[in-house]
Parts: C-alpha cells; sequence; structure tokens
C-alpha cells in the first residue's frame, strides 16, 4: 500500500515537473521559483511511511491566475455557444439580428416604446414570474416589431430563450405543413418568451380567427409571457364587438400591458427628410 502511494506521488511530481519560463530560476534547494511573482513553482513532498522526499509541481500567483483566466474563457465561449444555439433556435428573420437598443434611433413617438422595452428586459425575471406581456399597437411603420426584436436580441445575449415569429408565419405553418397543432404550440410555449408580430393583419377566416385564439389561450394557459405587435388602433382592441375578435382582444389584454407607439411612418418621415434635402441641393 505504502509503496503504491509512494509510486503514485513520485508518478504525478514527475508529471509535474513545470517548464522553465522566462526569468524564472532555481533555488539554492534546486526548486524552480516564478521570475516574475517570486513565488516557488515546485515543492518538496515528505513521503509518509519512508520518510523518503519527491518534488512535486505547485502553482505560482502567474499560474494561478492563467487558470483563472482559462477557466473564464472557456465559459465564456460555452455561453457564447448557448446564445448562438438560443438565436438559432429563435426563428427571427435575420434582418432584425442587429436590434439592439444601443443602434436604437430614438425620437419623440418612439421614446415610450424604447423605455418601456429596456425597462421589461431589466425586470424580466418579474415579468416572467407574473406572466406579464407587452402588445405594442400604432400605425404602421413607427418600429414596433423593431422594438420587439430589442428586446429579443437584449434577452438572447442573457441566455433566456426567445421565439420570434408572425400571426401569418404561425397560420401558414399550421395550415400547410400538416404539423401536429398541439406539437407546434407546444414548442413555441417551450421558449421563456414568445414575440409573435403584426396581429389582425389576418382578419378573414373562422379558421384563421380560432387558430390565432388557440396561439394566444394557449400561451396564456402556459403561464409564460408573450409580446404583440399590432397596427390595430386601441379603439379597435377594445371596442370590437364581433366575439369572434372580441374574446382574443379580451384574452391578450388580461396578460399584455398595452404600449402605444404614436407617429408618422419612419419610413414616410425619411422619405420626406430626403425630398428636403434634395429641394435643397437643387433649389438652393
Ligand atoms: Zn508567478
Amino acid at each position: 500500500m505504502a509503496d503504491m502511494i509512494k509510486e503514485y506521488i513520485k508518478s504525478v511530481g514527475a508529471d509535474r515537473e513545470p517548464d522553465m519560463r522566462p526569468g524564472d530560476y532555481r533555488n539554492e534547494q534546486g526548486l524552480i521559483v516564478c521570475g516574475k511573482c517570486g513565488i516557488l513553482r515546485q515543492k518538496i513532498l515528505k513521503l509518509p511511511f519512508g520518510g523518503e522526499e519527491t518534488i512535486v509541481h505547485c502553482t505560482c500567483l502567474c499560474e494561478q491566475e492563467d487558470m483563472r483566466k482559462m477557466a473564464e474563457q472557456e465559459k465564456k465561449r460555452e455561453e457564447m455557444f448557448r446564445i448562438r444555439e438560443l438565436k438559432n433556435t429563435s426563428l427571427m428573420d435575420s434582418k432584425y439580428a442587429d436590434a439592439k437598443f444601443c443602434n436604437y434611433e430614438q425620437d419623440a413617438d418612439n421614446s415610450k416604446a424604447f423605455k418601456v422595452a429596456q425597462n421589461y428586459v431589466a425586470n424580466f425575471d418579474k415579468m416572467f414570474s407574473d406572466n406579464q406581456g407587452l402588445i405594442f399597437h400604432g400605425p404602421v411603420g413607427t418600429g414596433k416589431t423593431y422594438t420587439a426584436a430589442c428586446i429579443a436580441n437584449a434577452l438572447l445575449d442573457k441566455e433566456t430563450s426567445v421565439i420570434m415569429t408572425s400571426f401569418v408565419k404561425i397560420l401558414q405553418e399550421i395550415q400547410n405543413t400538416g404539423v401536429d397543432e398541439g406539437v407546434y404550440l407546444q414548442k413555441l410555449n417551450a421558449a421563456r418568451l414568445l414575440i409573435i408580430d403584426d396581429l389582425g393583419v389576418e382578419r378573414n377566416t373562422d379558421y384563421a380567427l380560432e387558430k390565432t385564439y388557440n396561439v394566444v389561450d394557449s400561451r396564456a394557459r402556459s403561464k409564460k409571457p408573450f409580446i404583440l405587435t399590432t397596427n390595430l388602433t386601441w379603439d379597435e382592441l377594445t371596442k370590437e364587438q364581433d366575439l369572434r375578435y372580441k374574446r382574443i382582444f379580451d384574452r391578450i389584454l388580461e396578460v399584455c400591458y398595452p404600449v402605444h407607439v404614436p407617429g408618422k411612418s419612419h419610413r414616410i418621415k425619411k422619405a420626406a427628410q430626403r425630398m428636403n434635402d434634395t429641394r435643397k441641393i437643387l433649389e438652393g
């Protein structure tokens, strides 16, 4: 037994003769000393039972720091890998990959949406446990989808699973691919946050309305939050008389905090700006 221990320690010790690094030197006992921090990189270990001595490698402060940095880098790499995986499964349109709060073009019309979105991310744990969602409503082209995508990217960067899709895509998926609706909805509901773009564009068939209700209802039942965007006005959302729509909107407003995003379309604003700039050049 004692021999086995001796052999083991010797073998470990032999493996742990560190490479000399620039500046390292040996002390009077022949042990390597770190040239940088001045700490021994080897020590003498007295073996039990026989009293024999062996030399083993021990880490100096620099080596400990190197190991800490390597572990940190490894952790970072794993984190990036998980984030990439989450992004790959988020279904988000690639054109929103760069939607970030730091790139947000704030103006008087969208500053409230911007603030709400940032606070939503900052308080996501609470929002999640309260099953609290958002609904961004307002005219076309005011940046509602972009704002929702900023939330998605900020949460994905914090390793939170997010799925971002649209009602049109969901309906197409259920209608055209023959996928089992229950299984499909379960997949969407697995994400901690579900973002669905463009509620209300498909004001048509009973079939579409039924499916839309199922999506909203199953999400609410899963006790996880969702964020919607819609071009519908507040009056359209709250004063609907048609029961087929009303039950959808009521279900949404039970769990989604409304955020009005007013203003003219960014596209229209940009076109007006361009016209102005061109006029200045051409007409002096
Ligand atoms: Zn050192």
